[in-house]
């Protein structure tokens, strides 16, 4: 199916760029390629508010050098290897993208329909610098992968008007894969994770970019949290997919049709059939602040 191949972009260009200053360029274990960026095809824009294309000075990197605002590039760079073998599948390539003279215009993460993740180094140091621990990096890069998933399986099973049903899925694979893959096995240690979602989500819901509302983004995360109960069998990306949007129908006002999920779980059901109410709060913003990072 041609029309699922959706680019779908993590993140978008905003106006962060005094958090980019100098950093050290010295570290010779950064190589750049001269091979060109590939830039997004019309299919790959999905967010009117992400900026097109990557600045014609960018250039893409193996790693980034070390330094006080952009430390642990590495960890994301084994993630990619790591997260693709969770779900089964061979690593996608994976680059950095950074500006040298234009640091600010890498804000934004990419996943491509042929079988590449480039990575924004000023979202990188943005990321970084919200947690040192880089767990929301690996967020995003799990996010990304997500839409690799998408690509390879044609997912997502629901289809709309806008970019949401994949960005929020994406979301969902990020919050299963942190805590089946990532082994992050409370809610409260991902919470800088769905912060930095909740920060970067948008109201503009008829937009084609739309990746949801940030209380959207929120409980898509959560509920990609609760299907990764470790005491569940793990799912596929196929049966991920279709769990995901049986249970987020009753979220979204029953705007998603209900088939029944191809991998069917008694013990799923009975679980996120508890948790129901609480998503269907969280997605609508009724719930607050404190009783959300306080979810078990
Ligand atoms: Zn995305």
């Amino acid at each position: 199916m041609k029309t699922t191949k959706k680019t779908n972009l993590f993140l978008t260009a905003l106006a962060l760029g005094m958090l980019f200053s100098c950093n050290n360029e010295d570290n010779p274990v950064v190589t750049s390629e001269n091979a060109a960026i590939q830039q997004p095809s019309l299919l790959n824009k999905e967010c009117s508010f992400v900026d097109n294309n990557w600045s014609s000075t960018a250039n893409l990197y193996t790693s980034l050098p070390n330094s006080g605002s952009t430390t642990g590039s590495s960890l994301i760079v084994s993630q990619n290897s790591s997260v693709a073998s969770f779900w089964g599948r061979s690593a996608p390539t994976f680059r950095f993208v950074r500006d040298l003279s234009n640091s600010s215009s890498t804000f934004n993460a990419i996943s491509y329909s042929n079988g590449k993740i480039y990575f924004g180094e000023a979202i990188f140091k943005w990321a970084y610098l919200r947690d040192s621990s880089n767990l929301i990096n690996v967020m995003i890069l799990a996010h990304e992968y997500g839409h690799q998933l998408q690509y390879a399986f044609g997912l997502p099973s629901v289809r709309e008007n806008t970019a949401r049903p994949n960005e929020l899925e994406a979301d969902g694979f990020a919050g299963y894969y942190l805590r089946r893959g990532y082994g992050k096995s409370t809610f409260a240690s991902i919470a800088t994770g769905y912060d930095a979602a909740f920060a970067i989500g948008d109201n503009q819901t008829t937009s084609p970019g739309h990746h949801g509302t940030p209380a959207q983004r929120r409980s898509a995360v959560r509920l990609g949290f609760l299907l990764a109960d470790p005491t569940n069998s793990k799912l596929s990306a196929s049966s991920f997919d279709s769990n995901f949007f049986y249970y987020y129908s009753g979220v979204l006002n029953g705007t998603y049709r209900q088939a029944l999920p191809e991998s069917y779980n008694r013990e799923i059901d009975s679980l996120i059939r508890l948790h129901a109410d609480e998503l269907r709060r969280i997605a609508s913003g009724e719930m607050s602040d404190e009783e959300y990072y306080n979810l078990d």
